[in-house]
């Protein structure tokens, strides 16, 4: 409970003593005794609010608590709380047929996971059996999970110290306009050139040796990464002409993110493979998988598929699941982030583009935005450099503790902030947040050259 200077204590060394923490140094980190969350804000056990603009990992879509999300679990639990995958259930089936009801058109089933990694590794698996193909394009500045396949598919430095535990990957450049890889100078230059690069690549790989191309919709971590007008359906053209199948990796922008169920709805393409987790449930119980389209799911009609989990389809995940569906309907909660993104973050981002030096380029769509922080406007040359770490990172470190400091628990990633808050979040505490990141840019204006 609060003030409670004792439980603070036991949570901090049990942690401590025996937790092994993801991608740390075990012997350098201290991690924040969490006491109590509720929508989008958390509080340790002094009683020091967060409000929370990284959703966690982004996946707290319907933030701390959502009583819709607690009773339907509590429900599934009093009734059935598991049932291994072989059985029918009926949370599974239905949140099966909610997904695919709101997928695109040709969508016919959905295999579950545990997570987003999981889901990847399944989607690669569908493609690869169903083609009788085995390698894969995906593309630098992404990230598609930490296991065998999905860290190798990972296109940025958390697959370094893992390469290569999958050989038949291979990684190319998508449309990043601010930090062109092609030299373009605008957007339909950088599409073009993009394909062009995507159509050689394949040319050059084989494109008969080829199973699937993979995309993050909207690059997430690595820089909220809006492609621009015509590239997805570019991708789609091109690796159809090739036979090639396509996996869009919604993990992070599923349910909600940008204003669609969807990303992809966004943009005009219509993928063969879909991957989500985090948002189909904000994470209250462990849950990801593949939607997959009517041609893949054919291809096991008569042979089996070679693969499972003894979680598939989790009753207490699925139901909190199928209460996503409610809840987003019956809250509004897809016009919502449409409306606060282009009405309250847009313009305000805009303005603190022109009052910060530090702020190279805004981008970003529905409640996923991204800062870039530069020291140089006229060169881009990025607050710290890329990968920074120890003293080299220190100027965006100082930033990070400032929205902290201020009680805003930021989503900072290289050299951007980057914003992404439960979609629930009240348009006085979205307001609130960005005020305090108006105020930590003052940090880093302090570093800007010239
Ligand atoms: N794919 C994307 C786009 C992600 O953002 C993530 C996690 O951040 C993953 C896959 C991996 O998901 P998980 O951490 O649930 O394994």
């Amino acid at each position: 409970s609060f003030g409670d200077a004792e439980a603070q204590r036991e949570v901090r060394e049990n942690d401590r003593g025996y937790v092994f923490h993801s991608w740390s140094a075990q012997g350098k980190i201290d991690p924040l005794p969490v006491a109590r969350g509720e929508g989008a804000k958390f509080w340790d056990y002094d009683g020091t609010e967060y409000l929370d603009f990284s959703s966690q990992l982004v996946n707290l879509n319907l933030g701390h608590q959502h009583p819709g999300l607690v009773k339907a679990i509590q429900d599934q639990a009093g009734r059935l709380t598991t049932i291994q995958p072989a059985l029918a259930n009926d949370a599974r089936g239905e949140l099966a047929k909610r997904i695919v009801e709101h997928s695109f058109e040709g969508a016919r089933s959905v295999f579950f996971t545990n997570g987003g990694a999981e889901a990847i590794e399944y989607a690669v698996r569908l493609a690869r059996q169903s083609s009788g193909k085995r390698k894969i394009l995906s593309r630098y500045r992404s990230y598609h999970g930490s296991t065998g396949t999905a860290i190798t598919m990972t296109g940025e430095p958390r697959r370094w110290a893992n390469d290569v535990i999958d050989g038949e990957v291979v990684h190319f450049f998508g449309p990043y306009a601010y930090r062109s890889a092609f030299w373009a100078e605008t957007p339909e230059q950088e599409t073009e050139r993009a394909l062009a690069h995507l159509e050689q690549q394949i040319q050059l790989e084989g494109p008969g040796t080829i199973a699937a191309v993979v995309l993050e919709t909207v690059t997430g971590t690595n820089g909220v990464l809006v492609p621009p007008p015509g590239y997805l359906p570019g991708v789609r053209e091109i690796t159809e002409r090739h036979g090639i199948l396509l996996i869009l990796d919604e993990v992070m922008v599923g349910f909600g993110r940008t204003g669609e169920w969807f990303a992809y709805q966004g943009f005009d393409v219509r993928p063969d493979l879909v991957t989500f987790a985090k948002g189909v449930n904000s994470g209250y119980v462990p849950l990801g998988g593949v939607v997959i389209s009517e041609a893949v799911h054919e291809a096991f009609v008569e042979r089996p598929f070679p693969g499972g989990l003894t979680y598939s389809g989790h009753p207490l995940a699925c139901a909190a699941g199928v209460a996503t569906f409610d809840i987003f309907e019956r809250e509004g909660i897809l016009e919502r982030v449409r409306d606060l993104g282009s009405r309250v973050i847009e313009p305000r981002l805009r303005e603190i583009f022109e009052k910060h030096p530090s702020v190279g380029e805004y981008r970003g769509t529905g409640l996923f935005w991204a800062l870039e922080l530069v020291r140089d406007r006229a060169t881009r040359e990025p607050l710290v450099p890329f990968n920074a770490s120890g003293d080299a990172a220190a100027p965006f470190n100082a930033v990070v503790a400032a929205c902290k400091e201020a009680g805003l628990w930021p989503f900072a990633a290289g050299n951007r902030l980057q914003i992404a808050p439960p979609l629930v979040i009240s348009e006085e505490d979205l307001v609130r947040g960005l005020d305090i990141i108006d105020e930590a840019l003052k940090v880093a204006d302090s570093y800007v050259v010239g």
